[in-house]
């Protein structure tokens, strides 16, 4: 099956070269190709070929999100912790801790097709996630994968391993990893230093050198991961991250990095492993902004706060400025397209050419490349996504998601959030 995208303007997502040109979609490894002539008729019905006029829009690659947490998506609007959280460990255990633990799999199942939907709106066709549900770990990455796949969506996705929850936890949670891992492609996934003992740590590393892939964890999100660190095992976190092995895997992701000294940001530069940024995240636990100066590996992820990975780049561009890192439209740019480079670069499938958006953007300005990051950091919005493929797909056309049904999927969360809040009231009574 071919789609033809007639009388588009292609922008190269890595030269960001403007190229008037009909292009022909495939599924699989073939991809995308220019192509000199398109199938007369709109309507191909029986011939297995789909023909979508791209007058007046601009094509180009799909966009990607480097640190997701599908398990919040029924946070929106719960009541609030019984106690008002004073710093960030409080904001983690009255509010995420007890959320996580109440989760259970159709919940789960729930929040990861409602984050597909909001990422296909938002132009987002992968999406690298970092799962909990300490009480529900068992299949809970396999209900995910499906879900996403079912909304046309690819994946690399972990469960945070941690100690918190005591051993049987801890227990599950590598097993979900490993019965996981033996069929998908995915990371090792841990939550925090101060949440994870040497024992786990070290499991987890030999887990993921056995997949032969990498550990994506929270490092130095908050003060109190430096400082237990230093307490509990007289080292940083990074440098401990360093003598667990982390640091030679060259699949890892660090999320956050905002505490790290001098010494622990040239470990992680002199090391193959990518930091991801998470800026509105930041900002609502007010644990500090990320300094990007010097950290070449570094891509953006949402944390869970929403699916749109413009604003998350618009949001680091306008902040960096008070981190002391500063940061150009084009280096905004750049770091916004970094988790192509990681998810290539590392091998995984499911980024290929045939994942674009189709934007229809309306410029009150000259438009093109020579001013295009201009226009990425003050123009470019979610609501210009328009149409979107995957994979050779379309998996929504003018606004509408064709994978799953839109009203179906938000009234089912709907129903799953109310039960998981419910749940999470009665937790906190039991504690
Ligand atoms: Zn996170």
């Amino acid at each position: 099956m071919s789609l033809y995208l007639k009388n588009a303007t292609w922008i190269d997502w890595e030269s960001l070269e403007f190229t008037k040109t009909h292009l022909r979609v495939d599924e699989g490894d073939a991809g995308l190709a220019f192509v000199d002539t398109v199938p007369a008729s709109l309507e191909t019905k029986g011939s297995g070929e789909q023909v979508i006029d791209c007058t007046g829009r601009y094509v180009t690659k799909s966009f990607a999100c480097g640190h997701h947490h599908i398990y919040s998506a029924l946070a929106r609007g719960m009541p609030a912790p019984a106690a008002a959280p004073k710093n960030f460990h409080e904001i983690l255990k009255y509010v995420w801790w007890v959320l996580d633990r109440s989760l259970t799999g159709n919940m789960i199942r729930a929040s990861a097709l409602v984050t597909a939907l909001y990422c296909l709106k938002n132009g987002v066709t992968f999406v690298i996630d970092h799962h909990s549900s300490p009480l529900a770990a068992a299949g809970s990455l396999g209900i995910i994968a499906e879900a996403l796949e079912e909304a046309g969506l690819s994946h690399l996705l972990c469960l945070e391993l941690s100690d918190r929850d005591g051993t049987e936890a801890a227990e599950a949670g590598l097993e979900e990893t490993e019965v996981f891992l033996e069929k998908h492609q995915g990371l090792v996934g841990l939550h925090a230093s101060f949440t994870v003992g040497d024992a786990l740590l070290n499991r987890a590393v030999s887990l993921a050198q056995k997949f032969g892939t990498g550990i994506h964890v929270h490092a130095a999100e908050d003060g109190v991961d430096e400082e237990h660190c230093l307490r509990d095992y007289g080292v940083r976190v990074m440098e401990r991250y360093r003598d667990r092995g982390l640091l030679d895997l060259e699949k890892s992701i660090f999320a956050h990095c905002i505490h790290l000294s001098e010494e622990e940001r040239n470990l992680v530069t002199a090391s193959p492993a990518w930091v991801v940024q998470t800026p509105e995240s930041n900002l609502n636990n007010a644990v500090g902004i990320l300094n990007g100066r010097g950290l070449k590996r570094l891509m953006f992820g949402t944390d869970g706060m929403h699916s749109d990975m413009l604003r998350t780049a618009k949001t680091a561009f306008f902040l960096a400025s008070q981190s002391g890192g500063g940061l150009s439209p084009p280096d905004a740019y750049l770091r916004f397209r970094n988790v192509h480079r990681y998810l290539a670069e590392s091998g995984f499938s499911g980024d290929g050419d045939n994942n674009l958006v189709i934007l229809k953007y309306d410029s009150p300005t000259p438009f093109c490349r020579d001013n295009f990051a201009g226009h990425f950091v003050y123009g470019l919005e979610a609501r210009h996504v328009e149409s979107v493929i995957s994979g050779g797909r379309l998996v929504m056309d003018r606004g509408r998601v064709l994978t799953v049904n839109e009203e179906e999927v938000l009234a089912e969360a709907g129903e799953q959030a109310a039960a998981l809040w419910k749940r999470m009231s009665g937790g906190r009574k039991s504690h």
